[in-house]
């Protein structure tokens, strides 16, 4: 039988977006509807996005329309194989910094321009590090709350009054209750924009120029951009060229946020732009070694990438 308040979730939408408006629909609070219909289940003490229990997904099966393959789909496991290929080790999901309800971590982004929409709801790819911009809208995603910098964390908006049913929609920040959508909107530049439609077809193809297994790519995407971030002394030296080359610095940048991220994003991605032959030029005359890009990858780097370190330093 479905649930009396079912609503289909929005193309996209990620699963505790799409939880949270179920629960609202039925007025009921979280806890409630996990208690009737996930077997009391904890919701929110967990990165259920990111790993959910098999017998929440049968539920749902058993109380909506939804095929197999479309609940699957709420689901960050649905990148598995494309954007990564490891869920548990992987960089290219944000961490959203769970301690009990709470969350520590800027790791859910929003796009404003998306969420003035009639239905308002939060996508799968607000949670990829590799997302800076929202195509639909040409606007740069956001990482907190405008007004109190707060990170998003909607289930937190059902907290309160006891047995009060949440009433808010996903715009409210759940700490000081404003609009997040009403600040200024931040169109993306030409920059951007070239980055992200890239990254999106690498997503929606499985494969791009530089190798048919897309998450090898977003392995090294993720792995030399988090070297920009290096504070180690013996593994710092990819940083330190690169600061040379584009004459910036890295010092007090933060990995966690997406301001900072939009800037080692977009670096990183030109050097493997136009593979193999930029990154062969910014390679030549520095003294880099196999080890000072090899060193942190969880296995050996992919062989369209190690194979031209191999020839070239
Ligand atoms: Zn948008
Ligand atoms: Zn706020």
């Amino acid at each position: 039988m479905n649930w009396p308040g079912y609503i289909k979730p929005e193309e996209d939408e990620i699963f505790t977006s799409w939880f949270y408006r179920l629960c609202k629909e039925h007025r009921i609070k979280s806890h409630t509807f996990s208690k009737f219909f996930f077997d009391g289940l904890p919701i929110w003490n967990r990165d259920i996005d990111q790993y959910c229990p098999e017998i929440i997904k049968r539920k749902i099966s058993e109380h909506t329309p939804l095929s197999k393959d479309r609940i699957e789909n709420l689901f960050l496991s649905s990148f598995d194989g494309i954007v990564f290929n490891d869920v548990i080790s992987t960089k290219s999901l944000l961490s959203i910094g769970i301690n009990h309800r709470k969350r520590r971590k800027f790791g859910l982004l929003y796009c404003i321009g998306c969420l003035e929409k009639e239905v308002k709801f939060f996508k799968k790819s607000w949670r990829l590090t590799s997302s800076l911009v929202c195509l639909e809208c040409s606007l740069k995603l956001l990482d907190s709350c405008p007004h109190c910098n707060s990170p998003i964390a909607f289930h937190r908006l059902e907290n309160g009054i006891k047995g009060k049913i949440p009433e808010n929609d996903l715009n409210s920040c759940y700490k000081c209750l404003r609009d997040i959508t009403k600040t200024d909107k931040i169109y993306a530049d030409d920059d951007s924009i070239k980055y992200q439609k890239y990254i999106n077809n690498t997503i929606d193809f499985g494969f791009n120029d530089l190798t048919q297994y897309s998450f090898t790519f977003f392995s090294v995407l993720h792995e030399l951009e988090h070297k920009l971030y290096s504070r180690s002394k013996k593994w710092n030296k990819f940083r330190i060229e690169v600061e040379k080359y584009r004459s910036i610095s890295m010092l007090n940048k933060n990995l966690n946020r997406i301001k900072s991220r939009e800037e080692s994003l977009l670096i990183t991605y030109e050097l493997l732009e136009s593979w193999p032959q930029k990154f062969i030029n910014f390679l030549s005359g520095r003294k880099l070694t196999y080890s000072d890009f090899s060193k942190d990858f969880r296995d050996i780097p992919p062989f369209w990438f190690s194979n031209v370190l191999k020839f070239n330093i």
